[in-house]
């Protein structure tokens, strides 16, 4: 009897996970809110299942709502996240707490209701309707914290499993889903008097759970890895190292793009990362600052001082600017002795006085060999007023950093 309820909880994880997967995978087709509902949706049949649904398996009596849903839910969220990013997780994570009140606050109300027979033979289940009480709104706020805390986890255990995967997924799950089984039990037990069986039961329950979907989300991203790129066949070494793709493209974006000189970004990653910042802010409905700051009289001190020596100080004021900046700024080099700062949610006059202060500050810092102080004009641009494209902003920035220069050198010019 229990190894037959066990097999079937198995084909049920199974079935659940390629069902949910598939969705996920076809999510540029399909698009993602197909995905994101039916994780939703099936949040009521989890619940349902893990208020009256219990199976006795070979170790014990457990809720397939919180072995293969829950769980699976969680390694969802998980997986979500691996495949997009944060920005997109963090929907259905607060979709579900949002969805979940508003469960619990019509079932407040529902309650009040004199129901009516009006199906033959059926009546309204008005325990179910009490289920979707406290222990649902605890049951809620503990998704909310394990779904935060798995993909927290996930990330922080990127360098100890770098190209394990399968390991990293099931750390993860054991983790947070021992921490979930704690939380839930716990409310359980001092609310409704659940007995200490009923916690080891779950908890081995959702191991074995956390076990299944590890190896099950391994299989899937190495195939879809795979399929992905069409090359020859690879050692499996090398599949593993590709399953950590994440990581490694961020490597890879963050040394790509970087200026050898000075460090810091350079104008092509500033062609392809401006438009994203700004298309950012514009959905936000937040202004977006950009600078150009150039250095005063630079030829000089090459002529006078060598190319070398024009190239330290060049490295200082890298150096110097990435200090003043803020948090939300965004420093590439333009060109020679250019630098471009881009801030995110910055208003005209505050990004004319953020400009003022990078200047102030290059100017008390960086010197010359001879002791002379390097200055530097600057060109300032809103997409609050002066345009929404990249090239509007640079050139009423350049436009402004040339009449800077015109005016004397050494100040900003913001409007
Ligand atoms: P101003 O901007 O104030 O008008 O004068 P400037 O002398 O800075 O004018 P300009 O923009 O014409 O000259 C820029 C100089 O910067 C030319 C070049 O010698 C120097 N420069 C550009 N890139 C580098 C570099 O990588 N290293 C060094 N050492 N010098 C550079
Ligand atoms: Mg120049
Ligand atoms: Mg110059």
């Amino acid at each position: 009897m229990g190894t037959e309820n066990l097999i079937l909880l198995l084909i049920e994880a199974g079935f659940y996970f390629v069902f949910m997967v598939g969705l996920l995978h076809l999510r540029h087709q399909l698009g993602i809110g197909v995905f994101v509902a039916a994780l939703g949706v099936m949040h009521f049949l989890e619940t349902y299942l893990a208020a009256v649904f219990y199976i006795e398996l070979p170790f014990g009596v457990i809720s397939p709502g919180s072995s293969v849903l829950f769980s699976g839910k969680l390694m969802m969220i998980l997986l979500l996240y691996v495949k997009e990013d944060a920005a997109v997780v963090r929907a259905p994570i607060y979709g579900l707490l949002a969805g979940n009140f508003l469960t619990v606050g019509l079932s407040f109300f529902l309650r009040h209701h004199q129901t009516v027979g009006a199906v033959p033979g059926r009546i309204a289940d008005l325990a179910f309707i009490d289920e979707m009480g406290w222990l649902m709104l605890w049951g809620t706020m503990m998704l909310y914290v394990d779904s935060l805390a798995i993909i927290l986890l996930y990330e922080r255990l990127g360098r100890v499993f770098r190209h394990r995967t399968a390991m990293r997924f099931f750390v993860v799950g054991v983790v947070v889903l021992t921490f979930d089984q704690i939380g839930f039990f716990s409310a359980l037990h001092f609310l409704n008097g659940a007995p200490i069986e009923v916690f080891w039961g779950g908890w081995i329950a959702k191991m074995m759970a956390a076990c299944a979907y590890a190896v099950l989300i391994t299989v899937y991203l190495s195939y879809s890895r795979l399929s992905a790129i069409p090359v020859s066949p690879r050692p499996i070494s090398d599949i593993f190292a590709d399953l950590t793709f994440r990581e490694r493209y961020e490597d890879l974006l963050d040394r790509s793009g970087r200026d050898a000189l000075t460090g810091v970004y350079d104008r092509s990653r500033l062609e392809f990362e401006a438009p994203r910042l700004l298309s950012a802010m514009l959905v936000e409905g937040k202004p977006l600052g950009l600078m150009i700051i150039d250095a005063d009289h630079f030829k000089d001190v090459n002529d006078r001082f060598g190319h070398l020596a024009g190239d330290g100080v060049l490295k200082e004021t890298a150096a110097c600017l990435k200090r003043v900046l803020r948090s939300g700024d965004h420093l590439f080099r333009f060109g020679g002795e250019e630098f471009v700062v881009i801030s995110e949610d910055i208003l005209p006059d505050a990004g004319a006085d953020h400009a003022e202060m990078l200047r102030r500050a290059v100017a008390a810092d960086i010197r010359r060999p001879d002791g002379e102080p390097v200055t530097v004009s600057i060109g300032v641009a809103n997409s609050y007023h002066d345009g929404t494209t990249l090239n509007a902003l640079l050139s009423t920035a350049d436009a402004r950093l040339y009449a800077a220069k015109n005016a004397g050198r050494n100040r900003v010019v913001s409007r």
